[in-house]
């Protein structure tokens, strides 16, 4: 049919209604699609870029604007300061602008158009932290446009390299302590857990992160030729060793924050897990404790975070196919719960091998268990943090949360000032599991939410 005049004008009159199918993102979702397409994917990061699009829109807010540029081009941190009364220390918001690099062809998505569909904006750093940045971006915009009095200064940092060393807040903290000195500050780590209902079992802000060691493991035997073997083969040694450390289970290791965690698991979960949480949170019973261990060890987030773990990562042995070589050695990484003695469990682990041929020691001598103490719960901020979650998640429990990795928190927990971990959006397990994986997303009304809380948290903390 030859197309007619008042086709093409109904054409033209549909194609408003078109576009209207794809609502416009509420601000923090449209934020955080901007800052997707900004790619930081870390090497390189580039996160000078992010500095820059965010310092263009905080300067005209009244934000003093400090970038530090590191000895690596394009890649800098951005301090963006609202000034208050000064009759507090001020409190800072962190978050990191680099992302982890994607497996493009795992992606459903572009992962760097920052694409808003069915609810969700999908993309790299959606959850891990340019989800982050976007809410907090807005919270602290909105203390500005609002002109909230402040007693405080409130301080936005965004930090490059948190993914990949060396430039990251630990540098900067040596560089610019004076810019970044708090008397708390917030950072990525704790969870809005959802249940398969969408609604908010609990809310878990993180006041501690577990540590990192490297602990080499050494055999030794005789350096000879293939031809003529012996029984004192270091590989073999070595290959023994590591068959002992892969039967052997760490033993249970609570901190109060972690029991206070299970304790809300307890509450917010079904059975049998529910019973199992209770037992290991309150339980002297061994035998009890062993049962719950094992049921609730069988998610290896949890099993992380009861215990210290000692995984094998790498291994060294041999260089040429005729020569036996005259060791062999074995990198174990240990993630310790705070308070652990690395030099204990070289000691233990040396009792679990068992063997006079095979050395286990520190890469790194240590003096003792990491000072680094967990962030207190008794301060303004994590009491505001906890009744603000409890208005805009109504129904939901604040649990402290030991985190499972290391975040950039230690900076400034290594300097006495606490720091409390969360990412800013309620989230299902299985958006937690693509987070550093693939079609990385999160909901646009969570965006909203976590908005909401962190803005009546500054307020709060910082407001006369
Ligand atoms: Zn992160």
């Amino acid at each position: 049919m030859p197309r007619t005049p008042g086709v093409v004008l109904l054409a033209l009159l549909a194609a408003p209604s078109l576009v209207a199918q794809t609502p416009a993102a509420p601000p923090t979702a449209d934020l955080l699609r901007q800052l997707i397409r900004i790619d930081t994917s870390n090497p390189p990061g580039h996160e000078g870029q992010i500095d820059a699009f965010l310092a263009d829109r905080l300067r005209p807010l009244g934000f003093d604007i400090t970038i530090v540029p590191t000895p690596e081009a394009g890649k800098s941190h951005l301090i963006a300061r609202l000034r208050g009364a000064g009759s507090r220390r001020p409190v800072l918001l962190a978050a990191h602008a680099d992302v982890v690099g994607v497996e493009r062809e795992k992606w459903t998505v572009d992962p760097f158009t920052g694409l808003q569909r069915d609810g969700y904006v999908y993309g790299r750093g959606a959850i891990d932290f340019k989800g982050g940045i976007a809410v907090f971006a807005q919270a602290v915009m909105r203390l500005a446009r609002n002109h909230v009095p402040l007693a405080r200064d409130v301080i936005f940092l965004v930090e490059a390299d948190e993914e990949s060393a060396p430039y990251n807040t630990s540098w900067l903290a040596r560089t610019n302590w004076a810019d970044m000195d708090c008397e708390f500050a917030l950072n990525e780590g704790g969870w809005i857990m959802t249940d398969a209902a969408g609604r908010v079992r609990y809310v878990s802000v993180s006041t501690a992160d577990k540590s990192s060691i490297r602990i080499l493991v050494t055999a030794h035997g005789t350096s000879t030729h293939s031809s003529m073997p012996r029984p004192d083969n270091a590989i073999s040694t070595l290959a023994r060793a590591m068959a002992r450390l892969a039967d052997y289970e760490t033993p249970l290791r609570l901190i109060p924050e972690t029991r206070r965690f299970l304790r809300t698991l307890a509450r917010t979960s079904g059975p049998p897990l529910a019973e199992a949480f209770a037992t290991l949170a309150d339980s002297s019973d061994p035998a009890a404790l062993a049962a719950a261990d094992r049921l609730v060890s069988a998610d290896p987030l949890m099993h992380a975070l009861i215990r210290n773990t000692l995984a094998p990562v790498l291994l060294d042995a041999g260089f040429r196919s005729n020569v036996i070589p005259g060791s062999a050695e074995a990198t174990v990484n240990a993630r310790l719960i705070p308070g652990a003695d690395p030099n204990d469990v070289v000691a233990e682990l040396t009792r679990v091998i068992d063997d006079p041929n095979v050395e286990v020691h520190l890469a790194t001598p240590s003096s003792g268990p990491s000072p680094i103490q967990p962030s207190p719960t008794d301060t303004d901020l994590f009491r505001a943090l906890e009744r603000h979650a409890g208005e805009v998640f109504p129904g939901a429990e604040v649990t402290p949360y030991l985190f499972q990795a290391g975040t950039d928190a230690g900076a400034w927990r290594s300097r006495g000032v606490p720091v409390y971990g969360i990412y800013p959006y309620p989230i299902s397990p299985d958006e937690l599991t693509r987070m550093h994986g693939n079609d990385e997303r999160v909901r646009i009304d969570s965006l909203e939410q976590g908005t909401e809380w962190v803005y009546r948290t500054l307020v709060d903390v910082a407001g006369k």
